[in-house]
């Protein structure tokens, strides 16, 4: 973590320093901001957090709710979400508080109906160098609570407002500065309100299944109409059932049910799928209870017990599976000449079965993806058409995620046979599902296709181990400047900035007498008149400071950091920055990975042999600002540099 870049600040460095002219508590809400965000949920405060560290978008957060929600909901924590959790700085904290998923077991029926279930499998959860996280679970709220704390000590000290439902919404088609109006309606939903009326830049739409601004939008979710029920109690109880503290997936002759062990050791979660609702029907028509989950649960587990001495929270819902056609409000025939004012992320969009954890995850994955391109036009470094790529990329994601969890759920659902030969082997069959998906579900074989933001791959063989149009895969360096073991992706935050990793070639120390390497690259890279490292838009100002504060480049060399000698690098690996001019020594790299490197970091391999990186040649990657490789040239490919990132700012 870097800080006292403008000079000592005593107190808690996760403080940022505040913006100017920032709302006191308690302000009613402005007339006019950057940013409206509806709905404190996962989607909603992912956004929150990401627009609150720039202190010059005014970005507001409403939600319905009297309060930060406190119990419940999801709970299944991907590796990826925890790699976005490390970019925004709590990952840590996750991983201290959360229940590791380290293996899960498989059962399923024993014998004939009275036989019981008996332990198939047990298998590994996340394959090896899957990535640097684990595979965690954590109560939602939590999650809020680290968003919560987040954007309250980042530079917008952003706070939500609670109490506040959106009620309306219209779009100025004549593009007035803030063309989006919305009104809001402040006060319990029980009791007579008051009305506020917001214009805003941009307005999303965070606001779950039932999303008002969605229906305001005349947009609908389509496909599944027979909603899934689904019981899920949080429950502190004392059973014989000996894995209760590993994920499992019980498939009985009564039906299915999902164990997941919860943080703090005592509590388990159980998913019990119930029956289908008719397509008029709601859930509280079926008045569930909670001695309904539990009796269901007994008998799914018998012949084993289930003592229940406390549920913590519980919950019946529908689900379908769903996808609206667009998330945002441009007509299909108009996106050649008008931009988004107004989109929808996470539920808003899509709703799925609980059963591959993928609810809050998804959710998260489609403001990270938002969040950086609305900064990055707000603060003029991209023109607005960018806000297209939103669409482009997040609808493809759930189209995906639907048809996954289609296939999924009707595997689950086919265990209920009489025949136990069947039963059996529709177990075996989702096991092997289970496994096979398994990267999807830890969330890291999203791709997005080419596009301006992503391209077509002609040099992948420089990089065969990173994909691009995925995430950028980590794996462990050494900073040369104070012999530090890190992760390399770990230097990628969320604040909205582009990053370029040299991997230079083996003969490359970063000397300047050697052709096409690092420091050839750097002196291009200073010397062109459309550099991408140039000022641009709102982050000229920054940039008289900061000069990575669009394009951040940091360099990866394959000699023992011993060899390497800092004092002659080139000056745009060690940029003067901030206030005072002080050296950054925070981007130059060994991959040589020593014997003092903690045990647990991946064996001997270097992130060369990991990531299958040309070791003669090196090579350039590209990374956006939410960790997707974008890019991937020879080091020498300036020109072809400058192209792709003239797609990206509209130079
Ligand atoms: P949400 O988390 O739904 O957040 C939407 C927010 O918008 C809410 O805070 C709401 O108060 C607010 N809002 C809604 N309408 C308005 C309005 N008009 N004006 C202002 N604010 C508004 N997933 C699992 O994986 N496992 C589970 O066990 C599980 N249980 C669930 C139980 C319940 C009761 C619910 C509702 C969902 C559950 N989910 C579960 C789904 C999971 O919680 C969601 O996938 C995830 O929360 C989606 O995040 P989101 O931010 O899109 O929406």
């Amino acid at each position: 973590m870097q800080y006292h870049v403008n000079g000592f600040r005593a107190g808690s460095p996760h403080l940022a320093e505040a913006a100017p002219d920032l709302p006191q508590p308690g302000d009613p809400l402005p007339s006019f901001v950057d940013v409206l965000i509806v709905g404190c949920g996962p989607a909603g405060l992912t956004l929150a957090a990401q627009m609150a560290r720039f202190a010059d978008i005014n970005t507001r957060i409403i939600d319905q709710r009297p309060g930060p929600l406190e119990v419940g909901q999801a709970d299944g924590v991907a590796c990826r979400s925890m790699e976005m959790f490390e970019a925004f700085g709590f990952a840590d904290k996750v991983e201290r508080e959360a229940y590791w998923v380290n293996e899960t077991s498989f059962w399923r029926p024993a014998g004939d109906v009275a036989g019981g279930i008996e332990r198939s499998h047990r298998i590994q959860d996340v394959e090896d160098d899957l990535s640097e996280f684990p595979h965690t679970i954590l109560n939602q709220a939590r999650i809020h609570d680290f968003f919560l704390q987040d954007m309250a000590q980042s530079p917008r000290r952003l706070v939500p407002d609670y109490d506040r439902t959106i009620t309306g919404l219209s779009v100025d088609p004549d593009g007035a500065d803030y063309p989006v109006t919305a009104h809001i309606r402040h006060g319990p939903a029980d009791a007579a309100g008051q009305d506020e009326t917001v214009r805003a830049r941009y307005v999303i739409g965070c606001d779950g299944a039932r999303s008002a601004v969605r229906r305001l939008l005349g947009l609908q979710l389509r496909g599944d109409s027979a909603n899934k029920l689904w019981g899920v109690m949080d429950v502190l109880g004392v059973t014989d059932f000996p894995d209760v503290r590993l994920k499992c997936a019980i498939q009985s002759h009564h039906g299915g049910m999902l164990i997941i062990p919860r943080e703090g050791g005592y509590m388990a979660r159980f998913y019990i799928e119930m029956d289908k609702l008719a397509p008029t029907e709601r859930v509280a028509d079926r008045a569930i209870s909670p001695d309904q989950l539990i009796s269901a649960a007994r008998t799914i587990l018998s012949p084993y017990s289930l003592e229940v001495k406390e549920i913590a929270w519980w919950s019946a819902y529908e689900i379908g599976q769903r996808v609206t056609d667009s998330f945002d409000d441009v007509p299909p025939d108009a996106r050649d000449h008008c931009t988004p004012r107004v989109f929808i992320a996470g539920d808003a969009c899509h709703t799925h079965s609980p059963k591959a954890g993928q609810g809050m995850n998804v959710s998260m994955a489609d403001s990270f993806n938002l969040g950086w391109k609305l900064a990055a036009v707000l603060r003029q470094q991209s023109p607005p058409s960018l806000l297209h790529s939103y669409q482009a990329e997040r609808h493809a994601k759930a189209v995906e995620l639907i048809e996954f969890d289609r296939e999924m759920a009707a595997l689950i659902s086919g265990t209920n046979k009489d025949a136990a030969g069947d039963a059996q082997e529709n177990a075996a069959i989702y096991q092997q599902y289970f496994t096979k998906h398994g990267r999807y579900t830890a969330g890291v074989e999203t791709r997005y296709a080419p596009s301006d933001l992503i391209a077509v791959g002609t040099y992948h063989h420089l990089a065969k181990g990173l994909v691009i149009g995925k995430r950028f895969h980590s794996a462990p360096v050494i900073r040369l400047a104070d012999a530090k073991p890190c992760e390399l992706a770990h230097t990628i935050k969320a604040d909205g900035r582009w990053r370029l990793f040299a991997f230079a070639g083996d003969k490359d120390r970063g000397q300047t007498e050697f052709a096409d390497g690092v420091a050839a690259l750097c002196a291009a890279l200073e010397s062109h008149p459309q550099s991408p490292l140039k000022a641009r838009g709102a982050a000229t100002t920054e940039n008289a400071t900061d000069p990575d504060a669009v394009v951040d480049l940091r360099a990866v060399f394959q000699a023992h950091h011993h060899e390497l000698a800092i004092e002659t690098m080139p000056n745009l690996l060690k940029p003067l920055k901030g206030k005072l001019g002080l050296i950054d020594y925070e981007k130059i790299f060994s991959a040589h990975i020593t014997s003092d490197v903690p045990a647990n970091i991946r064996a001997k391999k270097d992130i060369y042999a990991l990531r299958e990186i040309d070791r003669k040649q090196g090579c350039l990657v590209v990374v956006r600002p939410d960790q997707y490789v974008a890019n991937i040239l020879p080091l020498s490919a300036v020109e072809e540099l400058v192209t792709f990132f003239s797609g990206v700012f509209g130079d």
